[in-house]
């Protein structure tokens, strides 16, 4: 535990991206799971994990609100629907409520009013632990295990054949990576082992969610600058993990969101826009102001934590 908590000593200063990376402790470890009010209906509805044996599933918000205070609402009535298969990306400022949408998703809290569904029914109607399996996140920074490179994939599935795990490594472009390393999927990595640049951390996390094979799944795209090549690379692997899946993305970089079926541009706890790309663009409003304002920018900061970590 204190491996895992070291690391993020590191950043302690760094709140929001911590809160972001923590998304994936939370599983393991219950840190955040403030909120005991969440409690698994008597009767629970039973939801298919994985997708071998079900159909993406369909993810609606019906007027949501929410605030982590009572005396603080973050979301003021958000409603969007994604089909299953489909794509929704959420953009907006830092606080406007992007990653909390993601958590309530996985019901890590329960709406105010409002609800949150999934395949046509509230996540209150299924158990927490059923719908967490159903749902995988590729998370802005990953934390690794101090263990191999393999172990580290593995823990999307436990007990996944090494064909699996080679298998997903290579859908998410990392396996000729893996392969150039000393031990192949022996080497350790982590804070004790060889050190893996965001891009490398990022496709062990994504072949992690290719092995878990989650019905829906949701990308907190990394805010951190890639080199041309690696965001290349990284956007045909998440393109192969949310292809026929439907997917969430909590988009940073806007380039990568051009293919969503919607758009929405969260602000004040409120969708400001939505639409596609294209008719965003044509409206010239928030969108519109977002794209031109990143177009000329020279080039996106390094995330703090993320220099820090490979320190
Ligand atoms: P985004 O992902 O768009 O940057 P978040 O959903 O993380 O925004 O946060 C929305 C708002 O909720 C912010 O004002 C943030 O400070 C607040 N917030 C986030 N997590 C918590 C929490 N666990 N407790 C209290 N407030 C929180």
């Amino acid at each position: 535990l204190l491996q895992l908590y070291a690391p993020l000593n590191f950043l302690g200063s760094i709140y929001s991206s911590i809160r972001n990376s923590l998304v994936d402790l939370e599983h393991m470890l219950g840190l955040l799971d403030e909120n005991v009010e969440v409690a698994d209906p008597a009767n629970p509805l039973p939801i298919a994990a994985h997708l071998k044996d079900a159909p993406p599933v369909s993810v609606e918000f019906r007027d949501v609100h929410f605030g982590y205070r009572k005396d603080r609402e973050i979301l003021h009535g958000v409603s969007f629907s994604v089909s299953p298969g489909g794509m929704v990306a959420i953009v907006g400022p830092t606080g406007a409520g992007k990653s909390t949408i993601s958590r309530l998703l996985f019901r890590f809290y329960d709406t105010s009013s409002g609800q949150v569904m999934i395949d046509g029914h509230d996540v209150r109607d299924y158990r927490q632990s059923d719908l967490r399996a159903a749902i995988g996140v590729v998370p802005q920074d990953t934390v690794l295990f101090n263990d191999t490179i393999g172990y580290n994939i593995a823990y999307g599935r436990l007990g996944a054949s090494p064909a699996d795990i080679e298998q997903a490594a290579r859908l998410a472009r990392i396996h000729d990576f893996i392969l150039s390393l000393p031990e192949g999927y022996n080497t350790r990595v982590g804070e004790r082992g060889l050190k893996l640049s965001g891009g490398e951390k990022q496709r062990v996390a994504i072949a992690r969610t290719i092995l878990k094979d989650p019905r829906l799944l949701i990308l907190d795209e990394a805010t951190s600058a890639l080199d041309t090549h690696t965001e290349r690379e990284i956007q045909s692997a998440l393109r192969a993990v949310s292809a026929e899946r439907t997917t969430v993305v909590i988009a940073h970089r806007l380039s990568t969101i051009v293919e969503a079926d919607e758009i929405l541009v969260l602000g004040n706890g409120l969708v400001q826009e939505r639409g596609c790309h294209a008719d965003l663009i044509a409206r010239n409003g928030l969108y519109a102001a977002m794209w031109a304002a990143q177009d000329s920018a020279p080039s996106e900061p390094v995330l703090e934590a993320e220099s820090v970590s490979r320190a």
